[in-house]
C-alpha cells in the first residue's frame, strides 16, 4: 500500500519572494506553468502584499489574470491583513493562506502587527469568507520553531494560537518554521501537540534547509502523520534573517526521499530536476537542492 504525501509548490511565492533577482510578471508565470506540468497541483503563486515593500511579489493580479480557472490546480495567494483577503477574493484565488506569526517580535516587524490583532484578522476573513463567499481560507503560522527577535518560540505559544485557529475551523493549519531552526524531535513533539489542539484540521508542515535539518523534519513530520508539506522547486529562496542561508526544503529533494521509500506524490521528478536547474540559472546561482547537482537514482 502507498501513501500520497501532498506536496504543495511555494517556490513562485516564498523562493522568489527571498531571491534578490525580481523576476518579470511573464517570467513567474512561465514557472508556475512549468512546475503545474511537472505535477504540482496546490501551489502558493502570489502574495498580497505591498509592491513597494516586496516588488518581487508585484503583479499578483496580473498574475491569477493569466492563468484560467482549472479545477485540477488550485493556486494559493498569501494574505496578510483584510486588504490582502479583499485583494485575493478579486484575483479569484482558489485558496487564501492567511500568515498568523507565533511571537510579537516577528508579528509586529513583519506584519506591523501583535499575535492578537493577527488573530482577530483571520477571524474577521473567516467570518467574511462565511457570509460574502470566497476561497476557503488555511491559516499558517510562522516563526513556529523559533524567532530571529524573541528567540524561542514555546510549544505553549503554538498551541494557544492554534487552538483558536481551531475554534474558528480553519480547515488547515500550517505549522512553519520560517527561519529554520527546527529538529527532528521537536518537529514530532510539535505535531501530536497541534493535532491535539485542533483534531478537526488537516496539519501542513513548512520548512527551511537554512541549517540542513529540512529534509529530517520533513521525514519527522511525514512518521507522526503529516500528509501535506510545502516545498520550493530547486531549494529557492533565502533567510532574510541568516545571510547566504538556502531556502524552503526543494521539491525535488522531498519528492526523491519520498518516493525513493514508497510514497506517492505525482510529481515528474526528472522534469522537475530540469525546472529546478533552470530557474537557478536564471536566479545567477547554482541550485540549493542536492538533486539538481546530483541527479535522480536509479538513472
Ligand atoms: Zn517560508
Amino acid at each position: 500500500m502507498s501513501r500520497f504525501i501532498e506536496i504543495v509548490e511555494v517556490g513562485p511565492r516564498d523562493g522568489l519572494q527571498n531571491e534578490k533577482t525580481v523576476l518579470s510578471v511573464d517570467e513567474r508565470l512561465a514557472l508556475i506553468r512549468r512546475l503545474e506540468a511537472c505535477g504540482a497541483r496546490r501551489m502558493e503563486v502570489v502574495s498580497f502584499v505591498n509592491p513597494n515593500r516586496v516588488p518581487q511579489m508585484a503583479g499578483a493580479e496580473e498574475i491569477m489574470a493569466a492563468l484560467p480557472a482549472d479545477l485540477n490546480h488550485s493556486r494559493i495567494g498569501l494574505v496578510l491583513n483584510m486588504r490582502g483577503w479583499e485583494r485575493c477574493v478579486a484575483a479569484q484565488c482558489d485558496e487564501a493562506n492567511v500568515v498568523v506569526c507565533a511571537s510579537d517580535g516577528f508579528a509586529t516587524r513583519n506584519q506591523g502587527s501583535t499575535v492578537s490583532q493577527q488573530l482577530d484578522v483571520l477571524a474577521a476573513i473567516v467570518e467574511r469568507q462565511a457570509v460574502e463567499g470566497g476561497p476557503p481560507v488555511t491559516m499558517t503560522l510562522s516563526v513556529a520553531f523559533g524567532c530571529p527577535f524573541d528567540g524561542e518560540v514555546s510549544e505553549d505559544q503554538v498551541v494557544a494560537i492554534v487552538r483558536e485557529a481551531a475554534a474558528l475551523r480553519v480547515p488547515e493549519i500550517a505549522i512553519a518554521d520560517t527561519i529554520g531552526v527546527a529538529d527532528p524531535w521537536t518537529v514530532r513533539r510539535r505535531v501530536e501537540a497541534v493535532r491535539a489542539a485542533a483534531p478537526g484540521a488537516r496539519l501542513r508542515l513548512h520548512f527551511h534547509d537554512t541549517r540542513n535539518t529540512g529534509l529530517a523534519n520533513a521525514f519527522a513530520g511525514v512518521e507522526a502523520g503529516v500528509d501535506v508539506l510545502d516545498a520550493s522547486v530547486g531549494g529557492l529562496g533565502g533567510c532574510p534573517f541568516a545571510p547566504n542561508a538556502t531556502g524552503n526544503i526543494g521539491t525535488e529533494d522531498l519528492v526523491y526521499m519520498l518516493e525513493r521509500a514508497g510514497f506517492e506524490t505525482g510529481y515528474d521528478l526528472s522534469a522537475l530536476i530540469e525546472t529546478g536547474r533552470a530557474i537557478s540559472e536564471r536566479l545567477g546561482k547554482a541550485p540549493a537542492s542536492s538533486l539538481a547537482r546530483a541527479g535522480a537514482f536509479p538513472v
